[in-house]
C-alpha cells in the first residue's frame, strides 16, 4: 500500500553505516547506506516505565483516553517507539479506572495501539516499610490478590502485562506462577525481600528487577541486601533509571558491570512533569515540588526526589558517557534488551516492525537530538498527531 521508503544512518553498534529500505511498515532489507552520514540510526527507543510526561499522567484521578493519546504523542517525539504506561500503587477503582482508559486509548488511537503493547502494573503488593515503599501511598499497599488480578485483566480486555511486587509476601509462588503462565512479566521492586524470598521469586518465574538501586531506603545492611541479591542472581534482568539523579553514575557503571550488558536496561521512570519547564509545581500526589533545570525533580526545599523527568534518550546518552563512550552498549539497553520483554521489539532486522529513531549525540549536555521517528513505517510529525 505505502511506497518504500529508505532510511538512513549510522549504527551505532559499530558506526557502519546504514540503510534501512521500510515498506507496509516492516523492514524489508538492511544495506550499505551513504558514507557521508553522521545522523545515528537505531531502532526505536523502548521504555518500561512512564507514569506520565509533559503534564499528562497515568496515574491522575481523572485519567482517560485523551491523556493517553495526548501522553503517546509526547513520548513518541522523545524518539520512543515502544512504551508502558506505568501504573503504581492506588486503590483498585483507581488502578482499573485507568486500565480501562488505556483501552480505550488503544481502540480510539492507532498510534496507541502501536506504542503501548501492554501495562506495566507496579505494585500495589510491595513494601509498605519506609523508604522501601518509596513515593507509593502506604494506604493502598496490600498483598497480593489473584482476585484482584483477575478483575484488571477483565477491566481493560488482558492489558496488563508486566507487574512489579515485593516477593516478601506469603504465598507469593503461586501468585507469580499463576501470572506468568498468562504471559505476563514479572518484576521485583520496592521490596525489603530477604535473599531466600528473592530466590524462590526467581524460581516461580520472576525475570526484572525494577529500577534496582532505588525504591530503597538511604541506609541498607552492607550484606546481604536486595541490591546485592539481584545483582548476583543471572536470571534477573535490571532496569535502571539513568537521569543521573536516581543512581550516581559510579553506582550505574558498576551496575552494568555486575550484571553485563545484555542483562541491563534503561528505563525513564518518567513523571508527569518531565519534558516541562523548571519551576515550582503543586501536585496531586508529591505536594509542592521544584523542577531544575538539571533534571532534578525534589520536594519543594528538600533534598528528596519527586519523580524523574528526563525521557529515556538523554538516559541513553548519559550511560553512553557514563560506559565510556559506549553509544552501542546504551542503545542495546534502551532498544534490543527491553525489546526481549515486548515480543522481540527493538532490533533493526528484516521483517521485524520498523521502528525507527534517527538522532545526533550531544554528549556535553547528556542528551540526544531526535531527528525522525518512525512508528510501524509512519514518520511521525510534531502537529500532526496521527491517531
Ligand atoms: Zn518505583
Amino acid at each position: 500500500m505505502n511506497q518504500p521508503q529508505v532510511f538512513t544512518g549510522r549504527d551505532p553498534h559499530d558506526g557502519r553505516p546504514i540503510a534501512v529500505r521500510v515498506e507496509n511498515g516492516i523492514i524489508r532489507a538492511v544495506e550499505r547506506g551513504p558514507e557521508d552520514d553522521e545522523t545515528w540510526l537505531s531502532a526505536g527507543f523502548i521504555d518500561l516505565q512512564i507514569n506520565g510526561y509533559g503534564g499528562d499522567d497515568v496515574n491522575a484521578g481523572d485519567v482517560n483516553a485523551e491523556t493517553v493519546i495526548s501522553l503517546a504523542g509526547k513520548v513518541v517525539a522523545t524518539g520512543v517507539t515502544t512504551f508502558l504506561p506505568t501504573l503504581i500503587t492506588s486503590s483498585e477503582e483507581q488502578i482499573t479506572a485507568a486500565l480501562r482508559a488505556i483501552a480505550i486509548a488503544r481502540q480510539r488511537s492507532g498510534l496507541v495501539a502501536q506504542v503501548v503493547p501492554y501495562v506495566h502494573v507496579e505494585g500495589p503488593y510491595i513494601s509498605a516499610v519506609d523508604g522501601f515503599r518509596g513515593a507509593h501511598p502506604k494506604e493502598y499497599v496490600r498483598p497480593p490478590s489473584l482476585a484482584e488480578f483477575g478483575r484488571w485483566q477483565e477491566a481493560s480486555g488482558g492489558l496488563v502485562g508486566m507487574v512489579t511486587l515485593s516477593p516478601h509476601f506469603e504465598g507469593i509462588e503461586e501468585y507469580i506462577a499463576h501470572v506468568i503462565a498468562r504471559g505476563v512479566h514479572v518484576s521485583l521492586g520496592h521490596t525489603d525481600a530477604t535473599p531466600e524470598q528473592i530466590q524462590k521469586a526467581v524460581d516461580a518465574g520472576a525475570r526484572l528487577s525494577t529500577h534496582l538501586g532505588n525504591g530503597t531506603p538511604a541506609t541498607l545492611p552492607r550484606h546481604p541486601n536486595v541490591v546485592w541479591t539481584q545483582l548476583a542472581e543471572d536470571r534477573l534482568t535490571v532496569t535502571m533509571i539513568a537521569d543521573g539523579q536516581h543512581l550516581p553514575a559510579d553506582t550505574l557503571k558498576a551496575m552494568v558491570r555486575a550484571k553485563g550488558v545484555d542483562r541491563s536496561i534503561l528505563v525513564s521512570d518518567a513523571v508527569a512533569l518531565a519534558g516541562m519547564p523548571p519551576g515550582i509545581y503543586d501536585t496531586a500526589v508529591g505536594g509542592r515540588v521544584e523542577l531544575q533545570a538539571s533534571g532534578r525533580l525534589s520536594l519543594a526545599g528538600t533534598d528528596y526526589l519527586a519523580g524523574a523527568v528526563l525521557p529515556l534518550k538523554d538516559g541513553v546518552a548519559r550511560a553512553a558517557r557514563i560506559m565510556g563512550g559506549a553509544l552501542g552498549d546504551a542503545v542495546k539497553m534502551g532498544t534490543e534488551n527491553p525489546g526481549r520483554f515486548v515480543r522481540g521489539r527493538g532490533v533493526l532486522r528484516v521483517g521485524e516492525r520498523a521502528d525507527l529513531v534517527r538522532f545526533t549525540m550531544n554528549e556535553a549536555q547528556n542528551t540526544l537530538s531526535i531527528k525522525t521517528v518512525v512508528v510501524a513505517g509512519k514518520e511521525w510529525e510534531e502537529g500532526e498527531p496521527w491517531r
